[in-house]
């Protein structure tokens, strides 16, 4: 069973389409998102098309909720408030009803799935450090926790005592005694410094992980921010990763 881990496609239809291509020389069995399909980019309806023909599997993230006009954009900072905004005036009726209706987590065997925090997801905080992880591991069973939201990929061991180490390496071996967080990055807004879309494969009968990078054409995706009249730091900063 090998399972595809998609998270912040944020309307960016080349990156999207360049890790859907990445991903089909393997044997897919399902794919999972953990939210914010929309915002930043330019082609959302195209991108919730694409994802709904992939996949039920999706949650809900604060960038499809603030779309579909079910959370506050005050705490956005300008540019992101401008491209839900936008995004929100241009998607079709269908594409939002379909926005409202995402789940904020799901359960499948082994794994929850949330955009932001198990604990609060709709207050959509933030896993960077092991303390916040800390937390989050009290708030689920599975012994895997999905997460999106910091467009940061960062995965989180805890073991029986309750110790928690940071997985640093791209790939690794899950161990029966110990559970996981794993944030698999981000498809089409990447923040850690390496402008490649990201996203994570899981074989659970392998116990493996593995978060993929996939280049894609960034001057295509920032031409049409631009030309859609997003603001200029939305397509400048895919090129930076940041
Ligand atoms: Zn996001």
């Amino acid at each position: 069973m090998s399972i595809v881990i998609l998270s912040d496609i944020h309307s960016n239809l080349e990156s999207f389409q360049a890790v859907l291509k990445d991903f089909s020389r393997e044997r897919v069995d399902q794919v999972l998102c953990l939210g914010d399909v929309v915002g930043y980019a330019a082609d959302p309806d195209h991108c919730i098309e694409t994802l709904r023909g992939l996949t039920s599997h999706v949650v809900a993230g604060n960038h499809d909720w603030a779309v579909a006009g079910l959370a506050d954009t005050s705490c956005f900072n300008p540019e992101a408030r401008a491209a839900v905004e936008w995004t929100a005036g241009i998607i079709t009726a269908d594409h939002s009803a379909y926005l409202k209706g995402l789940p904020l987590t799901l359960c499948l065997p082994g794994m929850l799935l949330v955009h932001a925090t198990p604990c609060q997801p709709e207050s959509w905080d933030y896993i960077f450090s092991p303390d916040d992880a800390a937390m989050s591991f009290h708030h689920f069973d599975q012994q895997v926790c999905l997460t999106g939201h910091s467009h940061y990929p960062i995965a989180f061991a805890q073991d029986k005592e309750g110790t928690i180490s940071v997985m640093w390496d791209s790939t690794f071996t899950l161990l029966e005694s110990h559970r996981y967080l794993i944030n698999v990055g981000s498809v089409g807004q990447p923040r850690d410094g390496d402008p490649r879309a990201a996203y994570g494969i899981y074989k659970p009968e392998d116990a493996s992980f593995r978060l993929k990078r996939v280049p894609y054409d960034i001057k295509r995706a920032q031409e049409k921010i631009i030309a859609a009249g997003l603001p200029s730091f939305l397509a400048a900063r895919l090129a930076a990763g940041r």
